[in-house]
C-alpha cells in the first residue's frame, strides 16, 4: 500500500514539475517583421530570398530571439511613431497567428517558461527610433505593447542622441532629454541598445544608465577597423556596468580584408553587396506642417517601393569578392577578442541577418550550430550562446524602482 501511495506521489510530482529548460540559443538582433509589413511574407515559411526567417532559425536550433521592428526612413515629425505602431501591430498579428509555436516574452522568466514549453520565445525590440522627438509617453506606450529593448540612438541624429550612421552630431553625444529617457527606460526595465550611437553618445549612455546596457549588433574595432565597430575602451565600460555585446555577421564588419575591399570600391559604403543606396538608411524627408494625409501617403508609396527595390531581392554580392567573404571562425575571432577584453559573460550573438551576401560564407539561419562550434573550438563557454542575453534582460528589470 505505502509503495503504491509513494509511486502515486512520485507520479504526481513528476507530471506537475516544471520541465527543465533546454540550453538557450539566442540571437539578440534579428529582423523579420519589416518584411511581413512590406512584402507580406509568411515568416514561418522558409523564404527563397534572405538569410533569416523563423522557420530556418528554428531549424538552426534557435529558441529565443530579439526581433527588431525598424521604422527605417520614417524620420520626420510623427511619422516614426506611426510606422513603429504599424510594425508593432504587424508583429502582434504574426504572434497571434502562430501562437502554437511562438510567444512574446516580457521577462527573463517568460523566456525560460516559453522555451521549456517547446516554443520560440520572442523579445520585442525597436531599431531606428521609437519617436524622433523622444516623447516619454510614447516610450511608455511601446513598453505597454511589449517592447523590452530600444536602440537608443536611431539611424539619424534625433532630438536626444547623436547617430554614427547619418546626420551631423548635434549634442556631443546625448542631451538632457536623452538622460531623462534613459532614466525612464531604467525605471520601466527596457534594455538600452547603444548600437549606432556615436562613440561619445555610447560612453555617455553607459555612464547615465543605472542598468546594464547592450550593443546588440557590433564588431570589434581591434579586429576589423570598420569605424562603426566598437573600440575596446567602450567595451570595457559597457562590461563594467554588466552589459553585453552581440557580435554582428556582416562581412565588412567582421573582416578587415572585406572591409578594405568594399572601401576601395565604393566610397563610404560599409555594407557589402547591397544595391544603391549602399547605406541601410532611406532619404531624410521633412513634412510640411499642414496636410490631410497627402504627406504620409506619398511617403508610404516612396518607402514601399524603396523597400521592395532594396530588399525584395537577394543581394547578389560582388562575384569577384566571393573568395574573401569571412568564415564563422573569423566571426568567432570577434567573440574571442571581446571575451578577452571584457570577459566571456559580456559577449553574445547579434547577427543582424538580412537579405543575402552581407554575411558569413555560405551562411543562413540554419547555421547557428556552426557558430556554437566555432566558439567552442576557441575554448569559450556556452553562456555566450544565450545566458548572457538573459542576464541583462533580468538586470534591466531588476533595476525598476517601482
Ligand atoms: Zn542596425
Amino acid at each position: 500500500m505505502t509503495i503504491i501511495i509513494r509511486a502515486a506521489i512520485i507520479l504526481i510530482l513528476t507530471s506537475t514539475a516544471i520541465r527543465p529548460s533546454p540550453p538557450l540559443l539566442i540571437d539578440g538582433h534579428v529582423h523579420i517583421t519589416n518584411r511581413v509589413y512590406w512584402e507580406k511574407i509568411d515568416p514561418w515559411k522558409p523564404q527563397p530570398i534572405g538569410d533569416w526567417d523563423y522557420a530556418r532559425a528554428r531549424q538552426g536550433g534557435v529558441n529565443v530571439v530579439i526581433e527588431n521592428i525598424a521604422p527605417y526612413g520614417y524620420n520626420s515629425y510623427n511619422t516614426t511613431v506611426k510606422q513603429t505602431g504599424r510594425l508593432i501591430e504587424t508583429f502582434h498579428r504574426v504572434l497571434e497567428a502562430n501562437s502554437a509555436r511562438m510567444e512574446l516574452a516580457l521577462t527573463a522568466a517568460d523566456v525560460r517558461r516559453i522555451v521549456a514549453n517547446g516554443k520560440l520565445a520572442v523579445i520585442l525590440g525597436i531599431e531606428s527610433g521609437f519617436d524622433q522627438e523622444g516623447d516619454i509617453d510614447i516610450l511608455r506606450l511601446w513598453h505597454r505593447l511589449g517592447v523590452r529593448l530600444i536602440q537608443f540612438s536611431s539611424q539619424v541624429t534625433n532630438s536626444y542622441a547623436d547617430s554614427s550612421l547619418r546626420g551631423e552630431p548635434e549634442w556631443n553625444g546625448i542631451n538632457d532629454r536623452g538622460r531623462m529617457l534613459i532614466a525612464e527606460m531604467n525605471r520601466l526595465g527596457i534594455m538600452i541598445d547603444i548600437t549606432h550611437a556615436t562613440d561619445a553618445a555610447q560612453r555617455q549612455i553607459i555612464q547615465a544608465s543605472r542598468a546594464p546596457v547592450v550593443a546588440s549588433h557590433v564588431g570589434m574595432r581591434a579586429v576589423c577597423g570598420n569605424p562603426t565597430n566598437m573600440p575596446d575602451d567602450i567595451l570595457r565600460a559597457l562590461a563594467a556596468k554588466g552589459g553585453v555585446v552581440g557580435i554582428h555577421s556582416n562581412a565588412a564588419v567582421i573582416s578587415q580584408r572585406y572591409f578594405d575591399w568594399t572601401r576601395a570600391r565604393s566610397a563610404g559604403a560599409y555594407l557589402s553587396g547591397r544595391p544603391e543606396p549602399a547605406r541601410a538608411e532611406f532619404p531624410l524627408l521633412r513634412s510640411p506642417n499642414r496636410d490631410f494625409g497627402e504627406y504620409i501617403g506619398a511617403l508610404d508609396t516612396e518607402m514601399g517601393s524603396l523597400w521592395r527595390r532594396l530588399f525584395g531581392q537577394q543581394w547578389p554580392g560582388p562575384v569577384e569578392a566571393e573568395e574573401i567573404v569571412p568564415t564563422e571562425d573569423e566571426w568567432a575571432a570577434h567573440v574571442e577578442h571581446a571575451a578577452r577584453i571584457a570577459g566571456p559573460a559580456h559577449v553574445a550573438i547579434g547577427l543582424d541577418l538580412t537579405h543575402g551576401r552581407s554575411t558569413l560564407k555560405n551562411f543562413d539561419a540554419r547555421g547557428y550550430s556552426r557558430l556554437a562550434d566555432a566558439i567552442r573550438k576557441r575554448g569559450l563557454p556556452d553562456i555566450i550562446l544565450g545566458e548572457n542575453w538573459l542576464r541583462v534582460m533580468e538586470a534591466a528589470k531588476a533595476n525598476q524602482i517601482n
